[in-house]
């Protein structure tokens, strides 16, 4: 853990969502980033830990940036995908309230574990993802540099049909889709720095 994440925090962490499982908390969803060479000899036991506790898995695909996304072999999530669902018996599911998770639940839909491929099959032509940051940046796609700064519009007494006019104009500008892969110049941000 450390290695991935630069703490060895494991037991503060258990605690705590151990803690949130006996408040009451549901669902509980636990995410990993499953990375071939790194954490992929992890994943069948995340999946036992996951369905043992009743809590929601999600597999994520590494994105090329960092240390160790950009190190971490790519891992094909679909193969991962096929070998689950065979040795947990799982079935599609469905997850309400959208998100760019595709599921598998076991038949009685008492386990969900997700995918999120963000590299292998990417879910940008559904993206409705836009972010307001705290300095009145509306950032347009999670990664990349589209963006409009609000906070001369606001400054400026901007009313809020003017506002309105331009959030329209500014959801113009979102990019169709990432090229994380074939152009990794034009990801210039870290997502966790703009809350994905
Ligand atoms: S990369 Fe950008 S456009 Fe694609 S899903 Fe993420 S936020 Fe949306």
């Amino acid at each position: 853990m450390e290695k991935i994440t630069g703490h060895d925090s494991l037991p503060k962490i258990m605690a705590g969502i151990m803690a949130g499982k006996a408040a009451g908390l549901a669902p509980i969803k636990i995410n990993m980033v499953a990375m071939r060479g790194v954490n992929d000899d992890e994943i069948d036991d995340m999946a036992a830990f996951c369905i043992e506790q009743g809590f929601i898995l999600r597999l994520i695909e590494a994105m090329p940036m960092g240390d160790t996304g950009r190190n971490a072999g790519h891992l094909d999530l679909q193969a991962v995908k096929e070998k689950l669902r065979a040795q947990f018996g799982l079935v599609e599911g469905v997850m309400p309230g959208g998100g760019p998770a595709r599921y598998l639940q076991t038949p009685d839909g008492a386990f969900s574990i997700g995918f999120i491929t963000p590299i292998s099959q990417h879910f940008c032509g559904t993206c409705n993802r836009v972010r307001l940051s705290v300095d009145g940046t509306l950032y347009l796609c999670l990664g990349q540099e589209e963006k409009v700064e609000f906070r001369p519009l606001l400054r400026a007494g901007a009313s809020d049909q003017m506002l309105e006019d331009a959030i329209r104009q500014a959801i113009e500008i979102k990019p169709e889709r990432h090229e994380f892969r074939e152009q990794p110049a034009k990801l210039v941000r870290f997502m966790s720095a703009t809350g994905g």
